[in-house]
């Protein structure tokens, strides 16, 4: 997979190729992260990207040209040209599951009032990363970058993905470490019997259980197999009977 993104702030995301699991998937060739600087796509002799607004108002507006002739230049075949705006569709676990099967995706990152509205015809998306306004498209495009490449197989070890929280439409189960006992508070038993059925049944519970505590919504949205449906109907009931 490439990533190409395009952004007047190439340094911002020198740490975040450089560090950690990034920085693995880059090493073992599992993703290619290119940075762009957006004005190196400029024919502005100043290299300048953005203009005031038609109409008035505050702030200043992404000019077109730049980015019409970066998309032009890296686009391919099979790309996905995806805009990081507050307007999107709100990203989800299941769109980083449907583009980490991309080949190639283009991330642009838009500052200061935004972009101008005809540079919309030249992307594939809007993806927003909450209903809230950022300065800016970098951390956007980070958050979705790495939401996407930990999915790429081969770049977690086998099965971590498939457990993580929202990834079934459930929250993960409670997780514990060493010691066996810190401030009074046991790991729960079972975690300790070595009987991985038992484990296995412990955690579906309390999977579905911290679904149902903290993010109920799921459990509506979400399409469940008929083992998961009994259970979260058993979870309820006892909750309205302990009400
Ligand atoms: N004036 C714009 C509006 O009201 O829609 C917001 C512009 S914002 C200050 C500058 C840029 O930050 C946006 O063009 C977008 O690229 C990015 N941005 C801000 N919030 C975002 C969010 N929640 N998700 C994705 N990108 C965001």
């Amino acid at each position: 997979m490439t990533i190409d993104i395009i952004t007047i702030f190439p340094d911002f995301f020198l740490p975040f190729i450089e560090t950690s699991m990034i920085r693995k998937a880059r090493m073992h060739g599992f993703v290619t992260i290119n940075i762009h600087n957006l004005r190196d796509y400029s024919t502005n002799k100043h290299h300048k990207v953005d203009d005031t607004p038609y109409g008035g108002g505050a702030g200043m507006v992404m000019t077109y040209q730049p980015f019409k002739d970066a998309i032009d230049h890296l686009r391919r075949t099979d790309t996905k040209v995806i805009f990081m705006s507050p307007q999107g569709q709100v990203f989800s676990q299941k769109t980083a599951n449907t583009l980490a099967l991309s080949a190639h995706i283009i991330l642009l990152c838009g500052h200061y009032e935004g972009i101008d509205a005809r540079v919309l015809d030249l992307v594939d998306a809007e993806l927003s990363i909450g209903d809230y306004v950022l300065t800016g498209g970098e951390i956007p495009a980070m958050v979705v970058a790495d939401a996407i490449i930990r999915l790429v197989p081969g770049v977690l070890h086998e099965d971590s993905a498939a457990d993580d929280s929202l990834q079934n439409g459930l929250l993960k189960y409670p997780q514990y470490t060493k010691p066996e006992t810190i401030d009074g508070k046991p790991v729960p038993e079972v975690l300790l019997s070595g009987n991985h059925q038992e484990i296995a049944k412990w955690r579906m519970i309390e999977s579905v259980k911290a679904t149902l505590n903290k993010r109920p919504d799921l459990l509506d949205k979400g399409t469940f197999d008929e083992d998961i449906h009994k259970l979260i109907k058993a979870l309820k009931d006892d909750l309205q009977d302990t009400k």
